[in-house]
């Protein structure tokens, strides 16, 4: 129906096209889709990265749908310094510990050497939680609930990754003291419910949320819970984000303690709290599970724009009178796709051929363009073409804002569910620690029944390192050979264990299945 771009135009396409193919060299296919989709460009400074536009406009989908879900539970947003001195920094023994290799100072201002070094916020339950103790007099002013939009700085020394990991990164971390350890244990995991809601809902990513083990937990709280995904291509798990339960282990380093509300003689209670955040490191995400070898594939619910419309048809023979028409009808669509809440743009740049726009757009990840050319117009209809499969639709005029948003949720949902059958399809349940290795290779995660021993858990990540550098063969993602598995979660939804069942590494009892995975 529509004229078939010419061949040179083709060819420019290409060249402003992806180069190097999604399966066979993955690090490069992801930084090429990032620049040439505009998403995102590198810096000077090793491991920052400038999130672009069209990045940046997921950040602000994310944001909008967090916000308003913490604002319904009571949630306030605030702002706190980057700076924290090294004597608050260091007050939780366990969290400085954990952070501490990657925490960045400033040293020197101008020409003069700082009295006291400072450290940049690499997380800020030490810069919070005095003002905490400051602020919480009385069970009365409890829960306290704040929530930060900022960045961090942790000066990671692991491979850094655009968007994955990062040395600045922006996220939101939210810091909440409760009276009672369930009220706070019940937040974490309505927030955890959010996070989920996240990635499948908005980015069409599927998760698992479960628990951290105790290697894996936050440095310094209870426990962490967490959702975990799944990047196909290379079959490596990424943790999506967390939501800790501090316990009293802060309350007790700073002080934050109320009246016991049961009486004023008993002794003073510590307040419970949780801290929980989700980094930029979702677009990352996002973009790994559904792009492909033509650019970028972004999910109509948090995409920049969500449908692009492109005169076509138009030829030499074609009268001006005609071609105005066409183009009239284009900005119609536009200017009614607009009106009715869809993100619609038109490009009616002159200088490209249709061909060449399809793909510039296809590049760029737009979940559809809609091609309106002479014989459109006379049908009184549109072609809609969907980015992720190429699949078409003719939808007539005067259907637009009824079909357009339909269109663009059942490619959403789609999405979502192609990217769900490659996870369920590669999540498997492996008994025999001879079978571990080589599923591991096939691109799997790894439900194993488990014993919880931590020098068990760092023995399953050395074993399997080494065995897969024995056993590699060419299939074997070839960037990540010698990575040992790592326990990602122990799925909140878990296999029956029947009684008696061994731990798949070492003799001892398992007391739960437990994810494991080469990881991010
Ligand atoms: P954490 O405070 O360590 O639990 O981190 C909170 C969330 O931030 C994690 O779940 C990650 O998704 C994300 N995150 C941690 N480190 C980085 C990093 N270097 N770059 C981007 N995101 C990160």
């Amino acid at each position: 129906k529509v004229a078939a771009p010419s061949d040179a135009a083709l060819d420019d396409a290409k060249l402003i096209g992806i180069t190097v193919d999604k399966f066979k060299d993955f690090p490069n296919w992801y930084s090429q889709i990032l620049t040439k989709g505009e998403m995102l460009d590198y810096y000077d400074v090793s491991g920052c990265y400038i999130l672009r536009p069209p990045s940046y406009a997921v950040w602000e989908q994310i944001q909008a749908f967090f916000d308003k879900r913490i604002k319904s539970i009571g949630v306030q947003n605030a702002y706190f310094p980057m700076f924290v001195s090294s004597r608050v920094l260091e007050k939780e023994k366990d969290h400085i510990e954990g952070f501490a290799p990657e925490v960045a100072w400033v040293t020197r201002a101008g020409n003069s050497e700082l009295d006291q070094p400072i450290a940049i916020r690499p997380t800020s339950e030490t810069v919070m939680y005095p003002y905490y103790a400051k602020w919480i007099r009385s069970h009365r002013d409890l829960p306290l609930k704040l929530n930060q939009w900022n960045s961090v700085v942790r000066w990671e020394f692991k491979h850094p990754q655009p968007f994955l990991r990062t040395r600045e990164f922006l996220w939101q971390e939210g810091h909440t003291a409760h009276l009672t350890a369930a009220d706070a244990q019940k937040e974490v995991l309505d927030i955890l419910g959010y996070y989920q809601a996240i990635y499948e809902e908005l980015l069409a990513v599927p998760v698992i949320p479960g628990k951290k083990t105790e290697k894996e937990k936050f440095a310094g709280g209870d426990y962490t819970t967490t959702v975990e995904g799944y990047i196909p291509a290379t079959g490596r798990g990424i943790q999506g984000a967390t939501s800790h339960h501090l316990g009293q282990n802060f309350s007790k380093m700073f002080g934050i303690s109320v009246e016991n509300p049961e009486g004023k003689d008993l002794p003073k209670v510590n307040v419970y709290q949780n801290s929980w955040g989700l980094s930029t490191r979702v677009i990352g995400v996002m973009v790994m599970v559904h792009s492909d070898n033509k650019g970028l594939v972004i999910p109509p619910r948090v995409s920049q724009k969500q449908a692009v419309v492109i005169p076509v048809g138009i030829t030499k023979k074609t009268t001006k009178e005609a071609e105005n028409q066409i183009y009239e009808a284009a900005k119609d669509v536009e200017a009614r796709l607009v009106e009715a809440g869809v993100r619609a743009i038109g490009d009616y740049r002159d200088i490209y051929s249709p061909g060449w726009k399809f793909s510039d757009w296809e590049l760029k990840g737009l979940p559809i363009r809609i091609e309106l050319g002479p014989k459109d117009l006379e049908k009184k209809s549109v072609t809609v073409v969907r980015r992720n499969d190429n699949k078409k639709y003719t939808v007539s005029m005067d259907n637009l804002e009824k079909e357009i948003p339909e269109i663009l949720e059942e490619l959403q949902k789609d999405l979502f569910l192609a990217a769900k059958e490659k996870f369920d399809t590669h999540r498997v349940i492996v008994e025999n620690w001879d079978e571990f290795v080589p599923a591991l290779n096939n691109k799997n995660l790894i439900l194993s029944p488990w014993c919880g021993v931590m020098e068990c858990e760092e023995d399953i990540k050395d074993s399997s390192a080494k065995k897969a550098e024995e056993e590699q063969d060419e299939e074997v993602d070839d960037k990540a050979p010698s990575m040992g598995a790592k326990s990602l979660c122990i799925p909140f939804n878990q296999p029956t264990l029947k009684a008696g069942t061994k731990c798949v590494k070492c003799a001892r009892k398992a007391i739960n299945y437990t994810m494991f995975g080469r990881s991010y």
